[in-house]
C-alpha cells in the first residue's frame, strides 16, 4: 500500500478512499447527493484525486 503525495501531504490509500467516499456522499450544493455534474467542483476533486491514484498506480490494477 504506497503514499501519494497532494500537495504538500503525504495520504495513503485508505485516506484517499475515505475522501472519495465522503466527498461522494455528502451535501452537495451543485447537485443531487451521488449525481455530480462535470460542472461541479466536488466532481472536479473526485476526478483530481482518481488521477492522483491512477497515476501512483501500478499499471496492472485497472478496473
Ligand atoms: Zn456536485
Amino acid at each position: 500500500m504506497g503514499l501519494w503525495k497532494y500537495g504538500n501531504k503525504e495520504v495513503s490509500q485508505e485516506e484517499i478512499n475515505r475522501a472519495v467516499k465522503a466527498l461522494q456522499k455528502d451535501v452537495c450544493f451543485h447537485c443531487g447527493i451521488g449525481k455530480h455534474t462535470d460542472q461541479c467542483p466536488i466532481f472536479n476533486l473526485i476526478i483530481e484525486i482518481n488521477n492522483l491514484k491512477s497515476a501512483n498506480q501500478p499499471p496492472d490494477s485497472e478496473h
